[in-house]
């Protein structure tokens, strides 16, 4: 079976090299990846990876919310630099967090910055979301028409908010912590399903990188909780993902 990894951070592992995570991924079927920067110290990272592995990584660039305040003023230049010059990006890690930053401003005016560049280039946008549910009730209407609530443990009311709004949700092996877990998983309509590592970030077992080698067995976990079977469910997984990456649809 094949899988492609819609969400990890390549450029972060401290304990692999690139070519020994890619080689161990390919020999469980996890096949392509999107590497996701999270503010302009990495971008130039993220497309490098996807110089020297161009068949493996999808890149996508983004001001995640927790590093608002290590990005110079120019960002969106080099964010809207970047999206030319590599129009197959997408648009992430972007997004809202009152976890870590309780201030609705000014992470909702740099979200909605990236919203419009998603917008303005056509490109499928990837959300992180940590209570800020009712942050997006005015949000909605500027999203573009694809996006994704990645590594999604809200509940399932925002769940069911993402799914009218057109959006995909995106599970990691966070899912596998959460108590509501079966709820959440068994909500989602089969074609707005994705699956992802978050690599090296939400491992499983605390001080190690989380492995993409491993998305099988969180599958697995998964197909445990849908109606389908697990075979349709990862050709329907593998669909999904490839739907949700192209660009220029
Ligand atoms: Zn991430």
């Amino acid at each position: 079976m094949k899988f492609i990894d819609t969400h990890i951070h390549l450029q972060d592992y401290k304990t692999r090299y690139t070519t020994d995570i890619l080689a161990a991924a390919a020999a469980a079927g996890v096949e392509k990846f999107v590497c996701c920067g999270t503010s302009p110290a990495d971008w130039d990272n993220v497309a490098e990876l996807y110089r020297r592995f161009p068949e493996k990584i999808i890149p996508a660039f983004g001001l995640h919310p927790w590093h608002i305040n290590r990005a110079e003023d120019d960002w969106p230049e080099k964010l809207e630099n970047l999206l030319q010059a590599y129009p197959q990006a997408l648009v992430g890690e972007c997004g809202l967090d009152r976890h870590k930053n309780p201030d609705e401003e000014p992470q909702t005016e740099i979200f909605r910055r990236q919203t419009a560049l998603a917008v303005k280039y056509n490109r499928p946008l990837i959300i992180h979301a940590v209570k800020s549910q009712m942050f997006f009730e005015h949000l909605w209407p500027e999203l573009p028409p694809r996006f994704v609530f990645h590594s999604f443990a809200g509940s399932v009311d925002f769940l069911r908010q993402i799914i009218r709004k057109g959006g995909y949700v995106s599970f990691s092996f966070s899912i596998r912590r959460q108590k509501t877990a079966d709820e959440l998983i068994k909500e989602v309509p089969l074609p707005r399903l994705l699956l992802e590592s978050d690599g090296p970030y939400q491992s499983p077992e605390p001080e190690s990188e989380t492995r993409p080698e491993d998305l099988p067995g969180l599958a697995a976990f998964i197909a445990a909780r849908r109606p389908e079977t697990e075979t349709e469910l990862l050709k329907k997984l593998y669909q999904n993902s490839e739907e949700f990456i192209h660009v220029g649809k």
